[in-house]
């Protein structure tokens, strides 16, 4: 049972992010006052946090760290009995893998959580890991022991030539918990989210992933038809109340497996029709998995015929029990996420109108 004073600063790696902001949000409007661990403390990367923090009864301070750099979260970290460690490269076209998602991902997490063993305040480290550190393919979901993914489950098959995200992140979570069993000053939970969606604070400044697959439901992109690639998805306002509770709840613990339901780009896509389906290019219809299985390749070097052939018309499969009951957390529709994020890219003038 681990008990957070909530008049102690709160330490947030990579609190410009996509998942992150919206963690601050939260954290600002229960008025705790905010370290927020950035590579780039410049006033336009911040601005929307300064802005969430004048709405705000909470305070934040910023601090410039760096994944790579031994030590930089040291001061951010100083008198936090709390730390999210969000940040952590989320890209899937990389030049060098190594060096652009598994060193920042492993080095990154051996960094921030070796500070917070020689950082006598911290009582609990709750790491936003992914539910790629548990499976690769949705193939695996069907050949899992219950025949969903669950908390058990730890991801064997990716690798540097095969999935390289999925590696990093499944590398970074083991490390976290190798440095959490070394010590017992503080526990540590994992947060596993599926794909997130939904508005960004700063649709501006967005390297996440999940904007580029946002973007193409708009976009033009799949105008001729969107895979029916099997994936989870939770809405982006629901991962940082996870994260919350995961780091207040006394007996929060291990891995928590967060995911509103199971889908595909396809199904994404089609609950954007009613509302917005006539003044943009959003996908009708499924395309083919033999079509995708020719062009794939051809158009992005990460659609191999051994990821289409184990995703691509494949039902993903997890099981989210764990958070509702231990957390109480409730998830949004994905018509309200789909919907909300639409909003927000048609807001920020990332579509044009194609009619
Ligand atoms: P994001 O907006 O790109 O956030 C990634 C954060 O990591 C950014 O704040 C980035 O800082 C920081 N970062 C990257 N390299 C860094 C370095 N060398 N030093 C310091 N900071 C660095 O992506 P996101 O989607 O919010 O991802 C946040 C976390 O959620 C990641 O751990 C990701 O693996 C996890 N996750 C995301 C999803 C999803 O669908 N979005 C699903 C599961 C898990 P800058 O702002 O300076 O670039």
């Amino acid at each position: 049972m681990t008990q957070i004073d909530k008049t102690k600063p709160v330490l947030v790696t990579g609190a410009t992010g996509y998942v992150a902001s919206w963690l601050v949000k939260r954290l600002l409007e229960e008025g705790l006052t905010v370290h927020a661990a950035v590579r780039n403390p410049q006033k336009d990367k911040v601005a929307h946090l300064d802005e969430l923090a004048q709405k705000s009864p909470g305070i934040i301070r910023y601090f410039k760290s760096d994944l790579l750099e031994e030590g930089s979260y040291a001061e951010a970290m100083k008198g936090c009995e709390l730390v999210f460690h969000t940040a952590s490269p989320f890209i899937t076209v990389v030049a060098d893998p190594q060096r652009d998602l598994i060193e920042p991902a492993v080095k990154g997490t051996g960094n921030v959580l070796l500070t917070a063993k020689k950082t006598p305040s911290v009582k609990r480290v709750v790491v936003t890991s992914s539910c790629a550190a548990i499976y690769t393919d949705a193939i695996e979901c069907h050949e899992a022991p219950k025949g969903m993914l669950t908390e058990d489950i730890w991801n064997t098959t990716a690798s540097i030539d095969y999935q390289p995200y999925s590696h990093s992140k499944t590398l970074a979570e083991m490390k976290a918990w190798e440095i959490a069993g070394s010590q017992s000053q503080w526990d540590l939970v994992t947060i596993n989210p599926a794909l997130v969606m939904g508005p960004p604070l700063n649709p501006q400044a967005t390297t996440s992933e999940s904007f580029r697959i946002l973007k193409q439901m708009g976009d033009g992109t799949f105008k001729r038809g969107a895979p029916k690639l099997g994936i989870g998805l939770v809405d982006v306002r629901d991962v940082a109340d996870a994260h919350f509770e995961a780091g207040f709840k006394p007996d929060a613990n291990g891995r928590y497996i967060t995911v509103a339901q199971s889908t595909n780009f396809y199904d994404m896509a089609q609950v954007l029709i009613p509302k917005f389906g006539d003044k943009y290019p959003i996908p009708k219809s499924a395309v083919p998995k033999w079509l995708i299985l020719i062009i794939g390749p051809l158009l992005n070097k990460t659609l191999t015929r051994k990821f289409i052939r184990n995703n691509v018309n494949i039902e993903w499969k997890a099981d989210n029990s764990k958070i509702k009951r231990e957390l109480g957390i409730t998830f949004r529709s994905m018509k309200e996420t789909m919907e909300d994020s639409f909003q927000a890219m048609i807001e920020s003038n990332i579509f044009k109108e194609s009619k």
